[in-house]
C-alpha cells in the first residue's frame, strides 16, 4: 500500500496538533510538536487569516493523517457516511474508528495505528477466531479480536500485559489473554481527537 514517506511529525506540525503517530514517543519529552512547534518548511506560511476553504482543507488533512490513509481511501468513508441515515460527520466518524487497524490499536495491541496496521497485515490478529489481515475491516458489536497463540509469544506483544492502556468505553480487553471485545459502536464522544467534522463534510460538499 502506498504511504506518506515524510516524518510523521513533521505531519503533527503541520496541523498544529498531537496525531499520536508514533507510539510512546507522543507521550514522552521528545514529542516533537512539544519541543518545535509551528508548520515545518523553510518558508512556513504567514498568512494571518485562513480562507474558509484553507480552514476546511486542514481539518480533512488532520483527521485523514491521523488514520494513516491516503485521500481515495478517505473520502470514501465519506462517501459511505453520506449514503447511511445519520448525521453524514458522526457516521464517518465512527466508521474510522470501527477500522480493524484502529481498534488493534485502540486495545493497545500496538503503539500506534501504523503499528497496529503493520500487526494485522502481518496475520497476527484473529476475529472470532478467524484470522484477519485487512486493517479496514469494519467490526461489529459482539466482535472478539485476539492476538494468534503462537504471536502472542512474540516480542512485539511482550509490554502489553503490563502496559495498562485505557481502552474506549466501547470496547473491553483482557490484557492476559490479549483478547477484547467489541461492546457497542464507537459514539461521538468516544473519539478523542479534537474534531470539527463538519468542516469535513463541506469540504467534500462542494
Ligand atoms: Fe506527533 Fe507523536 Fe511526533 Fe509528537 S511524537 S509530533 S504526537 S507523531
Amino acid at each position: 500500500m502506498a504511504k506518506y514517506i515524510n516524518a510523521d511529525c513533521r505531519l503533527c506540525r503541520r496541523e498544529g496538533t498531537k496525531l499520536f503517530l508514533k507510539g510512546e514517543r507522543c507521550t514522552s519529552k521528545k514529542c516533537a510538536l512539544d519541543r518545535r512547534a509551528g508548520v515545518p518548511g523553510v518558508h512556513p506560511t504567514t498568512r494571518k487569516k485562513a480562507s474558509e476553504y484553507a480552514i476546511q482543507l486542514r481539518e480533512k488533512q488532520k483527521v485523514k493523517r491521523a488514520y494513516g490513509l491516503l485521500e481515495k481511501q478517505f473520502r470514501g468513508y465519506y462517501e459511505e457516511a453520506a449514503r447511511q441515515r445519520g448525521k453524514t460527520g458522526e457516521t464517518m466518524l465512527s466508521l474510522l474508528e470501527r477500522r480493524l487497524d484502529n481498534v488493534v490499536y485502540r486495545l493497545g495491541l500496538g503503539a500506534s495505528r501504523d503499528q497496529a496496521r503493520q500487526i494485522v497485515n502481518h496475520t497476527h490478529i484473529l476475529v472470532n477466531g478467524k484470522m484477519v489481515n485487512i486493517p479496514s475491516y469494519q467490526i461489529k458489536v459482539g466482535d472478539v479480536i485476539s492476538v494468534k497463540e503462537k504471536s502472542a509469544k512474540s516480542e512485539l506483544f511482550a509490554g502489553v500485559k503490563e502496559a495498562r492502556v485505557i481502552v474506549p468505553k466501547w470496547l473491553e480487553f483482557e490484557p492476559s489473554k490479549l483478547t477484547g471485545k467489541v461492546t457497542a459502536l464507537p459514539a461521538r464522544e468516544d473519539i478523542d481527537l479534537t474534531i470539527a467534522e463538519n468542516l469535513i463534510i463541506e469540504f467534500y460538499s462542494k
